[in-house]
């Protein structure tokens, strides 16, 4: 029987990218290569090393080409990812790490590859952050380039699709995406990667639909094949009746038709039916977001986080490159404002060639401030840039992981020390930079009356704040089914922070996923939230429940949530009662 014969086969993934294509498969690199693996005599030893010395060498002239051929405007602007790929082929845990492992351990060089890329892996595996923990992506797919090299096995032909195509494949690296003619391409499905991938970032700053995590959808279809990829939902239907396709079909319609609505109206202000205004802000890792996160409304970056500048090199990042990029930034958001945060990574995972932790709990280790209260000389590196950049536009600091006010103190003097060698020197700066915190560690949601009175705003991380109050590991899946953003406890920490930020006059934001969640956007604004900063893409929506509600009635239903005595209870009526009222958007 052909798989054509077979008609409806639905799959659920997770929709990583929203938008609903029906289209004709083409797939990529679907099938994993067996490692030879063998021990050599001692005299081969230097063969071995000169194999994978060659093999690296033909890796970076083909990356180099790839980017060469990159045409599309859109697409440069993502050549920076090949960047990274050369740097990972120069690192030397990885190139260093693997001639060392084949001299000692007498293997072959593809073993010695399999065995040190494992490892590097493994060690990603530990990062806390779930975005820089994805780029171990990026090191399998250079490991999967030179191995391919080892054993002459040539790239799929991905550089030429006719018409749009969706494309189907184990997992798309980001140089496999951005050396497809995009202008082809439909869709995407992968049988792996999450949320925060970076081919997933790149199909939403695209604005392709794409769903992942489908298991070993890559080895069930054949090119040619019709497929229908539901992005909003996280489904994949193969060869659709004709029922299906016609039902797609009109949900296609419908999806594009409230798209092209819900982002005519996103430039309007997020203000209440009975006048209060919202601050609507975005939250981004690149520099290169900017221009979509305008378009969809957002009014400012509530959050940049800065991770991503120490993990793309091989090296700590200078001032300089630092200053580039926040000057960039804020020049790019003029005369909106840009909030940057300082590094929030853990333990001494701090750049790519740097042995893992050996903390036993990251989460609750040296991360975020205290890594740069430790590692004072890279904080200090970090916060000349940001005050130098504060000359060419309207830019905020934000500090992740205050825990009490010592912390502040100490960041208070830094800064005055900064500032104080700067005007010696003459380099402008903007002398009121407001500097804020974010208020996500339990302690500091206590006593934010205390840390109210020495910082200029707050930003509430509910993603840490709801871990660390309910002691829910987020990254563990195991205990996902706890994380609630509505367990009475987390909400009354909210209001704790709103008062007490309110009671000094200074603004209280929230920056954590539960800002985009359409669902919540209610209960925050009845909290009293001043502004929220969230994922681009649910801009649109959050902006159109606030001008369709009024301050009063989000009040009304915040009285009724703070009468519930669990999570489980304040989520079914918020439910009930945001779907009454949003039936097109909830
Ligand atoms: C948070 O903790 O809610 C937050 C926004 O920061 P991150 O997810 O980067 O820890
Ligand atoms: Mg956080």
């Amino acid at each position: 029987m052909n798989n054509n014969d077979i008609k409806d086969r639905v799959f659920k993934g997770v929709g990583v990218s929203p938008g609903i294509v029906i289209g004709e498969i083409f797939t990529i690199d679907r099938f994993r290569i067996n490692i030879p693996k063998r021990k050599i005599k001692q005299e081969d030893i230097p063969f071995e090393k000169e194999r994978f010395i060659h093999a690296v060498e033909k890796a970076k002239e083909q990356l180099i080409a790839i980017k060469n051929n990159i045409i599309n405007k859109k697409e440069q602007k993502h050549s920076f990812i090949i960047d990274v790929h050369i740097m990972i082929l120069d690192d030397s845990a990885f190139f260093n790490g693997i001639l060392d492992m084949i001299t000692r351990e007498r293997i072959n060089a593809e073993w010695a590859l399999d065995i040190v890329t494992k490892k590097i892996v493994a060690d990603f595996d530990n990062i806390e952050d779930p975005y820089l923990r994805e780029r171990k992506s990026d090191i399998k797919y250079i490991s999967n380039r030179v191995l391919r090299n080892l054993i002459g096995k040539k790239d799929s032909p991905l550089s030429k699709t006719n018409g749009k195509v969706v494309i189907v494949a184990h997992d798309l690296s980001p140089a496999d995406t951005i050396q497809l003619n995009l202008n082809n391409v439909a869709g995407f499905v992968t049988d792996i990667g999450g949320k925060t991938s970076h081919t997933s970032i790149l199909a939403r700053s695209l604005g392709i639909p794409a769903v992942v995590g489908l298991g070993k959808i890559s080895r069930m279809v054949e090119d040619g094949e019709q497929i229908i990829i539901d992005g909003n939902r996280g489904v994949v239907i193969l060869n659709p009746s004709q029922q299906l396709y016609n039902r797609y079909l009109s949900l296609q319609q419908h999806f594009y038709y409230l798209e092209k609505r819900i982002l005519k109206l996103s430039h309007l202000p997020a203000e209440t039916l009975d006048g209060h205004r919202f601050l609507i802000e975005a939250n981004i890792e690149f520099v290169d977001e900017v221009p979509s996160i305008l378009d969809h409304g957002a009014e400012g970056v509530g959050l940049f986080r800065t991770e991503y500048i120490y993990i793309a090199k091989d090296h700590l990042p200078t001032e300089e490159e630092h200053f580039q990029i926040y000057k960039n930034l804020v020049e790019q958001v003029y005369p909106k404002r840009a909030t940057i945060r300082t590094l929030d990574i853990g333990g001494d995972k701090l750049i790519f060639n740097n042995e893992a932790s050996n903390e036993k709990n990251p989460a609750l280790g040296l991360r975020a401030i205290r890594l740069c209260l430790k590692e004072k000389e890279i904080f200090k590196t970090q916060l000349r840039a940001i005050y130098r950049a504060s000359a060419y536009g309207n830019l905020r600091i934000m500090i992740p992981m205050i825990s009490g006010l010592e912390e502040i103190l100490e960041i208070k003097a830094i800064m005055q020390e900064i500032r104080d060698e700067l005007t010696d020197k003459k380099i402008p700066f903007k002398d009121n930079l407001p500097v804020g915190i974010m208020i996500e560690v339990p302690s500091a949601s206590i006593i934010a009356d205390i840390l109210a009175k020495h910082v200029d705003f707050f930003s509430i991380g509910t993603n840490d704040l709801i871990q660390y109050t309910l002691a829910i590991d987020r990254i563990n899946e195991l205990v996902s089914y706890l994380y609630d953003p509505l367990h009475p406890s987390v909400l009354r920490l909210i209001k704790n922070i709103v008062n007490a930020a309110h009671s000094r006059n200074i603004e209280v934001g929230l920056c954590g996923e539960m800002a985009s969640e359409p669902i919540y956007t209610l209960v925050l604004l009845g909290l009293g939230i001043d502004s929220l900063s969230m994922n681009p893409i649910a801009i649109p929506k959050i902006k159109r429940i606030i001008r369709r509600s009024t301050f009063r009635e989000a009040k009304r239903l915040l009285d009724i949530v703070f009468k519930c005595n669990n999570a489980k209870e304040a989520e079914e009526i918020i439910r009930k009662e945001m779907i009454k009222r949003f039936p097109d958007i909830i």
